[in-house]
């Protein structure tokens, strides 16, 4: 029986890129999905490449470098499977006014106030706003490049239970690998780890068909893309705490297409709108909002190396005990397209070159939390 270097679990956008900078450095790879290629969150995303409008900190700068990253990934290779455009911002409360100004005085990106490409289209309420514009923007075709990415990949059809570890080899399923990178998305874990709880959201997506052409990214109170040359624009995506894809109720999918379109139309003077197609799926988000890519923590065998857990952040990430060879990448929130390449480079460079992984982005950060608290109890 074959056995991989590397299988990912989950072919989403981080599955799907993972796969491929592995496949890139020489790796023999597989994919597995319970259900095929963006069949979980990523088959419904948007897939605008943004950054976050907002004065500072981690996420800002990381997602700024992740959006420079991305962008010129996905328009090098994958150019068939972006859209680029400018990006309009619009702030949709006076506290998101501010932040888009502070925005405007940190940031490296290049943006102007100039809004007249765009100015009739936009309703008297949008206009009265703040607003920036980011010279530099794009829109990924989600389906299309998470299958781009895996072209040529092996690809199994089927869901992993749990992982089984014996010998130097990962069993996943029918799989036999030296090393795994789960990349579930909002799915249960197939390894036990406690100490992590993402925040899954809920998101509605349409295409719909307009006479209107619409230049720009529009991001008001949700997102509109730029026009295709077949004329249909996206319109998404609306964020639901409440609804539980895995619970009993199912999802009013009318009532989501109302809520999207006076949504968009608050903003944007479309006309002659059809909607031609509905996408919806869940998005994981981690609880710090900052997305997680690395080593995987083994929550028991860390706990029975009897560390002095209530004084844990004096305690280096080298000494608790991690499952071998195996990683995630995962709570990336509403940023997974924009995220995914750059973190997939850097675990592929980590297992294929030894780089350093950013420590700040490791699942161990929840293990000290959860074993802290845990401790106190
Ligand atoms: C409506 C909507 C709009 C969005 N808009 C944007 C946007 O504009 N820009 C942006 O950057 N992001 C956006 N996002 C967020 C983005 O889609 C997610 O961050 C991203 O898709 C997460 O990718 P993922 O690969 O981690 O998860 P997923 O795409 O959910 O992939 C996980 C995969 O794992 C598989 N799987 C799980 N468990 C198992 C198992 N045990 N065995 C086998 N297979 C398994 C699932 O079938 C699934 O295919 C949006 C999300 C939604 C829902």
């Amino acid at each position: 029986m074959q056995i991989y270097d590397t299988a990912v679990i989950g072919a989403g956008i981080n599955g799907c890129s993972c796969a491929y900078f592995l496949k890139e450095a020489g790796q023999k790879v597989v994919l597995i999905d319970r259900e095929g290629i963006a069949s979980g969150g990523s088959g419904a995303a948007g897939a605008f490449i943004s950054p976050k409008f907002t004065k500072g900190g981690p996420l800002k700068e990381l997602l700024e470098e992740a959006y420079r990253f991305s962008l010129d990934f996905y328009t090098q290779n994958f150019p068939g499977q972006i859209q680029r455009a400018r990006l309009l911002q619009i702030a949709n409360s006076d506290e998101n006014a501010l932040r888009l100004n502070a925005f405007k005085e940190t940031t490296t990106l290049p943006f102007s106030e100039d809004i007249s490409d765009v100015e009739p289209l936009l309703t008297p309420y949008a206009k009265a706003c703040a607003s920036i514009v980011l010279e530099e923007g794009g829109v990924v075709d989600a389906q299309a490049m998470c299958k781009a990415l895996a072209a040529g990949i092996d690809l199994k059809n089927e869901q992993v239970g749990t992982l089984a570890y014996s010998d130097g080899i990962w069993q996943a399923g029918s799989v036999k690998a030296k090393r795994v990178i789960l990349a579930t998305g909002s799915y249960d874990f197939v390894v036990e780890m406690p100490y992590l709880k993402l925040r899954r959201v809920w998101g509605h997506r349409i295409d719909v068909k307009t006479s209107t052409k619409v230049p720009f990214s529009i991001h008001h109170h949700l997102s509109v893309s730029p026009s295709s040359d077949d004329g249909t624009v996206a319109i998404g995506a609306t964020h639901d705490l409440r609804f539980d894809p895995f619970g009993d109720e199912s999802y009013d999918y009318e009532a989501g297409r109302e809520e999207l379109l006076q949504k968009a139309l608050k903003s944007v003077r479309l006309e002659d709108v059809e909607v031609l197609r509905d996408y919806t799926g869940l998005r994981s988000g981690s609880n710090d909002y900052l997305p997680i890519a690395g080593r995987v923590v083994d929550a028991s065998g860390s706990l029975a190396r009897g560390l002095d857990l209530i004084n844990i952040k004096k305690i280096g990430d080298e000494q608790f005990v991690y499952y071998p060879e195996l990683y995630m990448i995962n709570g990336s929130g509403g940023y997974g397209f924009v995220f995914a390449p750059y973190l997939a480079k850097q675990l592929s460079d980590h297992i294929c070159k030894g780089q350093a992984l950013d420590p700040e982005l490791s699942p161990s950060r929840f293990f000290k939390r959860w074993a802290k608290k845990r401790a106190q109890a």
